[in-house]
């Protein structure tokens, strides 16, 4: 059946609704409806200028038995001086339902830290009566299998149902506006009788998240009130938005962490909405993202790509006829990242979108004053924003209501066209092995981490991915690799032996299979998929990450399959990939788990404290079976216990009556402690997040307490510092103490705050008396875990001698998964940070920072500059010796040479009389350096990749007895990362006590096993 066939009919049975479009009224006010004239006054006054408000929403209609947003907030919504707590907002929300039959609240979760979160429905009281009916009538467009893939099936359900358009406010707390403007939205849409409005509320359904991220609202109206108090002082900026991220709970839609993410996917689900629309606050006066810029992402429907052209081109239209300047939908957003919230619809088969309107972080009026670049007119935005206003909330919320509404009229006239779309982009997804492919991507059951696996496995699970598993084993042919047009390189493998790919594969029974014939392959084959975002793109600022592959990122095997023969073979579903395994029968008392990097071992260290634990040093067979080296060998724990702890967590288990005696060292429990400082929040607690999901208990300092406290080694053993996003100068110095002080704790003003951390002044940095603590914990055998810009602090503090950053050059990196190789040291035993891992894992790189290390405090750079020194101009050609005249040739030494992660070796030269020569044991040691420049990348962007190539990219230096653990990378980021947690969970259960009774000599002197 061709496609054009499949497709036609639909198109017919739509004209009804094509015509509907002549009919739509225009907007004008219902003149027999009565107006609240002291509202309408107030939204007059507070509005700066009369081109900042429409016809639309410059009144308010007045109901007997409704209350409006006032009732609550004590005046209108946007009302200078009022930011409303989430749990008034809900207040007024229950209240409206109450009063009116078109509308309804539900409860859609809660947050991490209680809060609830709601979703309001806004529509006819028969749509509303009648949601069940249009829900089941949804649910099967949104899966076309249950139609028999029948379009003729879908045409009544289509002609029959009303589409939900989900509109989410405040995912970022800063950004205020929403909950009000959302508040009066509802009010508009259930009270106003405007055949305008009447139209839009009888052919969608709206639905209202007011606040994504209650906690943070919260916070942030603290923050305010504490503002209002002090009108003359500095109040700080919000620190804590969510209990774990700031800005980032916007780009959790990939690996679903946090709970917002979860609530607000399975709302939009629950309802099979078409629609998520997220509302933020930056650029003046309004950018509707839905249009954006290139490059958009690669998986999404096409037929979405136009969508997102029809709406946002028809909003700016709308506004166009209004005069209401500034608005635009052409922008610098790129859609290639699938991490924004409102891509979640965009990724289940629904519309994305997004209103960027200008926001003044809270409730007050002030001169806003543009940069050139945001008034200028340009080609999409020919009524620019003005270059310099009064602006006040109630324009903001002005804005984004008349935005709302005139969008939600458009789709309300279209809303048979979007709800076919919907069926048909859902089929097109079940369709999707035989027209683009893959068949299927294949988890095999034999992955050697069924840990890691069961993590990736969770992710899928609540994208609301259908996971199989296979009853048998299946063979499926591979595709073979394009001919090279490299001939030269054909003929390299042909000398070397190398084998030929092979030509199949097979999985064996049990093997998860997320077959691509769903009607959410979408989001599956982006998160699973590789990505490449080109050098010679023309964007050249990518909004956000340009590679995200989970199967590297979790360091799992996600086979892609192209064979559509995996799709035949019997498989039945799995109703929870994530439910725990099925528990080995264990007895006696000694146990082995193997150790394949699965960061979830750490969970079994600190749950079973007072085990005896030990780690093997090599690979061991143990009942027939092979043990790699790092397992654990676990005394000291019932074997019901085990069991019971292990299943949840995918560990192998087994029972050891007969352990062969092999070389083990100790697993201990170091007390942890995560350093964070009080300018952001956001990258350490993403890996507050990682600690938490791995039950991994710590105790959260920032650098205020480390300059507090003279001897941290009697309390930790092992410090955690996550990038900051700030330089080694702000760490050290803090926020400058000119000014007042600004206070981050719980008061009568600010019940919401210090819940997480707190202090009387969020001012005051490390300092110096503080970087001599640090610096006194590590010499005393501590270990210090840095990351990025926190490593660079580490540097520039003298915390890890003979490392320095490698210099960029053109690099350029946004975001990328590159590979690495684990670098073995002659001579040493590979380093516990490295445990488990096989082969060398992929990894997270922000902007492609690497390390050099060298022999000397004071850098390698003269010496590697003079290695490469070229011939001088002389006879010869450019190999060979340039000999002097008149005298006999004298042979030069030969000059020193390194690989790139490696120090240059000392020259004679050096070594004489040079007090900075680190003394050997003291020298900084790679364990792991990014691969070569051919392999190194995985995923995204990499241009002039010779800079980063080869260099290190995590390095254990040294200081007194202890080590300072430095990360180019970020190990715990966006809890992606699953395949380098274990680095750090390594690392932690790496650390040795410097000097402990009863341990071998080799520990006793080493100090740090981490070395
Ligand atoms: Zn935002």
């Amino acid at each position: 059946m061709s496609r054009s066939y499949r497709i036609l009919p639909i198109f017919a049975l739509l004209g009804s609704s094509v015509l509907a479009l002549a009919q739509v009224p225009e907007y004008a006010r219902d003149p027999h409806q009565a107006v609240d004239e002291a509202y309408t006054a107030a939204i007059r006054k507070y509005t700066t200028a009369p081109e900042f408000n429409s016809p639309l929403t410059d009144y308010l209609p007045a109901s007997k038995n409704v209350p409006t947003p006032a009732k609550v907030l004590g005046d209108v919504s946007g009302a200078p001086g009022i930011l409303p707590y989430a749990e008034d907002v809900y207040k007024y929300f229950r209240e409206l339902a109450a009063a009116s039959p078109r509308v309804r609240v539900v409860s859609i979760g809660h947050t991490e830290e209680g809060r609830e979160m709601i979703a309001v429905a806004v529509a006819d009281e028969s749509l509303l009566a009648h949601q069940k009916e249009n829900d089941e009538r949804l649910a099967k467009l949104a899966d076309p299998r249950t139609l028999d893939m029948d379009d003729a099936k879908a045409a009544p359900l289509i002609a029959a149902s009303t589409p939900v358009y989900y509109i989410t406010g405040t995912i970022h707390s800063p950004e205020t506006g929403a909950p009000t403007a959302l508040m009066e939205l509802a009010y508009r849409l259930a009270v106003d009788d405007s055949p305008y409005i009447q139209y839009v509320r009888s052919h969608v359904i709206t639905l209202i998240t007011p606040v994504v991220e209650v906690d943070g609202r919260d916070r942030m109206v603290d923050i305010y009130r504490w503002h209002k108090a002090h009108p003359n002082d500095t109040y700080p900026h919000l620190l804590y938005w969510g209990h774990y991220v700031a800005h980032d709970n916007n780009r959790d839609a990939m690996t679903m962490n946090l709970a917002l993410t979860r609530n607000v996917l399975n709302t939009y689900i629950g309802w099979h909405a078409q629609v998520l629309h997220d509302l933020h606050e930056s650029v003046p006066f309004l950018y509707d993202n839905t249009v954006g810029d290139e490059p958009y992402n690669s998986w999404i429907d096409p037929i979405l790509t136009d969508e997102w052209q029809m709406l946002g081109w028809s909003n700016v239209q709308a506004m166009t006829k209004l005069n209401m300047p500034g608005v635009f939908t052409h922008g610098d957003f790129d859609t290639w990242s699938p991490g924004y919230l409102m891509f979640l619809a965009a990724m289940h088969n629904g519309i994305s979108r997004l209103y960027e309107t200008f926001g003044n972080g809270g409730a007050d009026t002030v001169e806003r004053v543009l940069t050139p670049d945001e008034y200028a007119r340009t080609w999409y935005r020919p009524n620019p924003p003005l270059p310099k206003v009064l602006w006040s909330q109630r324009n903001n919320n002005n804005y984004e209501q008349t935005a709302l509404l005139t969008t939600l009229s458009y789709f309300a006239q279209n809303g048979k066209l979007f709800l076919n779309n919907y069926y048909l982009k859902s089929k097109r997804s079940i369709l999707k092995p035989a027209e683009n492919g893959p068949a299927a991507y294949v988890l095999t059951a034999d992955d050697p981490s069924p840990s890691r696996q069961a993590m990736l496995l969770r992710v899928l699970h609540d994208q609301h991915i259908e996971v199989q598993q296979t009853a048998a084993p299946v063979t499926v042919e591979l595709p073979q690799p394009a001919k090279s047009s490299d001939t030269e390189k054909d003929d390299d493998d042909a000398k070397s032996g190398k084998p030929k790919p092979p030509t199949s594969r097979t999985f064996p029974a049990g093997s998860y299979v997320i077959r691509m014939d769903q009607p959410y392959s979408r989001i599956a084959d982006a998160l699973l998929d590789r990505q490449f975002w080109s050098p010679e793109d023309p964007q050249k600022h990518p909004y956000d990450d340009t590679g995200w592959s989970l199967g590297p990122l979790f360091g799992v095997d996600t086979a892609r399959i192209l064979d559509t023969a995996i799709l035949k073979t019997p498989m039945h579903l799995v109703a929870d990939p994530t439910a725990p395994s099925q528990s080995a029968s264990l007895s006696g008392d000694t146990f082995l788990v193997e150790n394949h990097a699965d960061p979830s071992l750490i969970a079994l260290r600190y749950q079973f404290e007072h085990a005896t634990i030990t780690a093997t040093d090599n690979g061991m067979t143990a009942g027939g079976h092979n043990y790699p080296a790092g397992t654990w060998i676990v005394r000291g724990v019932s074997a019901s216990d085990l069991e019971k702890a292990a299943a949840p967590l995918h560990l192998h288990v087994a029972a050891a009556s007969d352990v062969p005696s092999v070389a083990s060292h100790p697993v201990p429990t170091p007390r942890i402690a995560v350093m964070h400082t009080w300018l952001d929040t956001q990258p350490e607690g993403w890996w507050r997040l990682a600690l938490d999901n791995l039950h991994i208990p710590y105790i959260y300092i920032s650098t205020q307490t480390v300059a507090a406290e003279s001897d941290l080694h009697a309390k930790y053993d092992v410090i955690l510092f996550a990038p900051v996003g700030r330089s080694s100068q702000l760490i050290l110095s803090g926020i400058p103490m000119w000014g007042n002080a600004m206070p981050w704790q719980k008061s009568d003003i600010t019940p919401n705050l210090g819940g997480i951390d707190s202090t009387s002044d969020i001012r005051p940095g490390l300092g110096e008396t503080g970087l001599a603590h640090l610096r006194d914990f590590i010499q005393r055998g501590g270990l210090f875990i840095a990351s990025q810009d926190a490593a660079q602090f580490a540097i520039d503090s003298g915390l890890a001698p003979g490392v320095s950053v490698a210099p960029p050059g053109e690099l350029k990196v946004v975001g990328t998964i590159l590979n690495t190789a684990i670098v073995t040291n002659k001579g040493t035993s590979p380093s516990p940070v490295l445990a488990g891992y096989s082969t060398a894992p992929a990894v997270y790189s922000e902007d492609g920072m690497s390390f050099n290390v060298s022999n000397l405090l004071t850098g390698d750079r003269r010496l590697r500059a003079e290695a490469k020194t070229p011939r001088p101009t002389g006879r010869g050609g450019p190999d060979d010796p340039d000999v002097p005249q008149d005298r006999s040739f004298a042979q030069p030494m030969p000059l020193p040479k390194a690989k790139p992660w490696e120090p240059m070796p000392l020259t004679v030269e050096q070594t004489r009389n040079n007090p900075y020569v680190i003394p050997e044991q003291d020298r900084p040691q790679v364990l792991l350096r990014y691969a070569d420049s051919k392999n190194l990348l995985v995923a995204g962007l990499l241009d002039h990749s010779d800079s980063l190539a080869e260099h290190a990219a995590v390095v254990a230096a040294h200081l007194g007895n202890g080590t300072t653990l430095l990360f180019a990378n970020n190990p715990l980021y966006r809890g992606e990362t699953i395949g380098s947690y274990a680095l750090v969970t390594n690392a932690i259960l790496g650390w040795q006590p410097p000097k402990v009774v009863g341990l071998n000599q080799e520990q006793t002197i080493q100090g740090t096993a981490s070395r």
